[in-house]
């Protein structure tokens, strides 16, 4: 008799258990749709930090400026990056993006060639670019993936016009 009920509440602790996960899988599928629908750049999933992903995430604001002025890496991982603009200026005024230069890149060149690039969301010189985001306003964040480039430390800045001389920091490669 003990035995039964014993089995009986397993059962039911096993049935409550998946029918939590269910409605748990449900919350993550409609967040992501909604982020799809706001942004419209986003094509990659949310991924987790393992041995082979990095998951970095940095802000920057109406300060122009970024919370990170070093990331860290590890060599042949998948980087997964989100900017994200925590401030509430527009794009036009005060946008921000991440650039990663190549090794050897003329920062100062790069920003000023990019600087004058309106029409291309801030971007030029493409060939000194190993990944960039979108440039977006206030509230707004973007992300992308990439793999990490070979061990070393990189530069990365905002393109948006005067922003680089700030809007800077090291990309390292471990
Ligand atoms: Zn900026």
């Amino acid at each position: 008799m003990k035995k039964i009920a014993f089995l009986l509440a397993l059962a039911t602790l096993g049935f409550s258990c998946s029918s939590s996960e269910e409605s748990k899988e449900e919350v993550s599928y409609n967040h992501e749709n909604d982020q799809a629908a706001t942004t419209e750049s986003v094509e990659a999933e949310p991924m987790t930090e393992s041995e082979n992903v990095a998951i970095v995430e940095i802000e920057s604001n109406d300060q122009m400026k970024y919370n990170l002025a070093e990331i860290r890496v590890k060599a042949g991982q998948k980087v997964q990056l989100t900017l994200k603009h925590v401030g509430k200026l527009p794009k036009a005024s005060m946008g921000h993006n991440f650039v990663l230069l190549k090794d050897g890149t003329d920062m100062a060149k790069f920003a000023m060639a990019a600087g004058q690039a309106r029409e291309n969301d801030y971007i030029a010189e493409e060939g000194s670019i190993i990944a960039h985001t979108k440039i977006i306003g206030g509230g707004e964040s973007d992300m992308i993936e990439f793999d990490a480039p070979a061990l070393g430390i990189y530069d990365f800045v905002c393109s948006f016009p005067g922003h680089y001389a700030i809007m800077k920091g090291k990309f390292i490669v471990e």
